[in-house]
């Protein structure tokens, strides 16, 4: 509106200066040379800037009359008629300018009437809007919010209600039916889980076998009845709790955690348990549990598995076994020393003289005597050991008596091969903390065992150094040797080199260890196969 004015008036200004300006043309007449030429440049604007009605007759005429006076410039009525042409021109456009103020001025009254309405109508409807907005958007947008937030924390269950309002009333259905699967989802899968896990309680509950299940932080998981028996706590006792807690209180529980995530996990002895008014034996078993988590690659340790078996019926055949050959062998001692001093008796020729061919029999009864006697010595050892029932006496002793009694005793046996014994035994040797007799036994088995296992016409080495605390018999031969896989297992009850020959029982080497450890000593063997062995005893020094 105010550009369209501006221009309006501008025409109508313009023709006032055009006509102003050929009034002052005219009054130059005379005196301005190019009054004339002036006059015509502004009748020639005012021509092209007609504007008003009324305006184009009176700006002809006035033409008319310019030309009138440029033909006849004496005539002085026409200078009348111009300045008259021209005062009516600038009379029609000031009146033009007022009009159009007086319009103008209505339309910006009339303009100011509107934007005061728009105005109040726009501040009306925000106010509404501020009113409403929470009521209409933002309340269904907090509603939604909650609803996720529900079903990240798995509430599968929750479901939105947008009925007056339309804009949110398919949100809303299609988030309703989102949740409605997930939880038909969710309980189908849960329901699964919640079997396979009562499935496998079950198996582990009907295991005959204690069983208890931690996790890596060793906290108590699960635990199946018979291990509830055994350690004779109650389910709501253990489950949860921290496995270290509970081997303050029981025994029981220590020496199952004993072990765990450590070295030795699986020990060799079987655990003695006192339960349901028995005892029972039991070995254990740790399993380390890892898995391989869902997109990751290494092995992760997430729990254990404390197996114990039930080896108590083994353990009582052991036990028969034990005795039978205890009692067996007992009983075949008293008789082998009856025929042992008859043999005697008939070698002394007290009952009378014996020819040569029988004192070769004589010779090979003794010899087998010898061995029955040897074998069964062996067996009541074996015996003592099996029961724990190894009776110790532990003095101090000479090493060189025990040396002398091996060596004394072999002397035969290495006659008979022609085996070389030699003794390297210092004279101030210290005294050795130990059960002479059982000390004697291993170092004549293991003189024994060097001849056995020797060619003829060899030498066996037996030596004793003193170390620093304690002292060390060894006993070295150049006979087979021992293969490298049997180097371990020499040492196992009943074990004997698959091909020996030689007459055995492969059970002087287990007893030998067991009297050996059980003095707080060591044997070992080290053999180059072909070439010879060395056993080594080592046994603390006295004092
Ligand atoms: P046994 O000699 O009665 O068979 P041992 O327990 O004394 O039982 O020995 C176990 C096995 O170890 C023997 O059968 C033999 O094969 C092997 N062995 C023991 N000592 C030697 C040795 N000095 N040289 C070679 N092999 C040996």
């Amino acid at each position: 509106m105010a550009s369209d004015t501006k221009n309006i008036l501008v025409a109508n200004d313009n023709s006032l200066e055009y006509a102003r300006m050929m009034l002052k043309s005219l009054d130059e007449i005379g005196t301005e040379k190019n009054a004339l030429e002036k006059f015509q440049i502004n009748l020639d604007r005012q021509t092209g800037n007609i504007t008003e009605i009324g305006e184009q007759e009176l700006t002809e005429s006035l033409a008319e009359h310019f030309r009138s006076l440029k033909e006849n410039p004496q005539e002085a009525n026409v200078l009348k008629k111009l300045r008259n042409d021209l005062n009516a021109i600038m009379k029609l456009n000031m009146n033009a300018i007022e009009r159009k103020s007086a319009i103008a001025a209505k339309a910006a009254d009339k303009t100011i009437w509107w934007v005061t309405i728009a105005g109040t109508l726009s501040f009306l409807l925000a106010f509404i809007l501020l009113v409403n907005l929470p009521g209409s958007i933002a309340n269904p947008i907090k509603e939604l919010t909650g609803s996720i937030k529900q079903i990240a924390a798995k509430n599968y269950s929750q479901r939105v209600n947008f009925e007056d309002h339309n804009e949110f009333g398919e949100l809303a259905e299609s988030f309703n039916v989102m949740a409605e699967k997930l939880e038909e989802y969710n309980n189908s899968n849960l329901a699964k889980i919640m079997m396979e896990k009562k499935r496998i309680e079950t198996l582990i509950n009907n295991m005959h076998d204690p069983v208890i299940g931690l996790d890596e932080h060793k906290k108590i998981l699960f635990s199946n009845e018979e291990a509830l028996k055994i350690t004779g706590l109650k389910q709501e006792e253990i489950i949860g709790k921290a496995a270290q807690d509970l081997s303050v209180n029981n025994d029981l529980i220590r020496s199952l955690l004993r072990g765990i995530s450590g070295g030795d996990q699986n020990e060799d002895k079987p655990l003695k348990i006192y339960a349901n008014n028995k005892e029972s034996y039991f070995e254990k078993e740790v399993l380390n549990i890892s898995i391989v988590p869902t997109g990751e690659e290494e092995k992760k340790l997430v729990g254990y598995v404390i197996i114990l078996r039930n080896v108590t019926s083994y353990k009582e055949l052991d036990f028969a076994k034990t005795n039978f050959i205890a009692t067996v062998s007992h009983e075949f001692k008293t008789p082998i020393s009856s025929i042992k001093m008859s043999l005697q008796i008939l070698e002394d020729e007290q009952a009378g003289k014996i020819n040569e061919e029988q004192k070769n029999l004589l010779e090979g009864i003794k010899d087998d005597a010898n061995r029955l006697l040897k074998i069964t010595g062996e067996l009541l050892n074996m015996t003592q050991v099996e029961s724990g029932n190894i009776q110790l006496n532990m003095v101090p002793s000479e090493a060189k008596d025990i040396v002398r009694y091996a060596i004394s005793a072999n002397k035969t046996q290495a006659d008979q091969k022609n085996i070389k014994l030699e003794v390297s035994c210092a004279d101030n040797l210290p005294k050795i903390l130990a059960d002479s007799e059982k000390t004697a036994w291993v170092l004549t088995n293991l003189v024994s065992n060097a001849i056995r296992y020797s060619y003829e016409n060899s030498t066996v080495f037996v030596k004793v150094v003193a170390e620093q605390n304690n002292l060390m018999f060894s006993v070295k031969d150049t006979g087979q040797g021992i293969a490298p896989q049997y180097k371990d297992k020499i040492f196992d009850r009943y074990f004997r080199v698959p091909g020996t020959k030689k007459e055995g029982t492969g059970l002087g080497l287990a007893i030998s260890k067991e009297f050996i450890e059980a003095q707080g000593g060591k044997i070992m063997v080290d053999t180059d196969f072909g070439a010879g062995s060395v056993f080594t005893v080592v046994l603390n020094k006295a004092g």
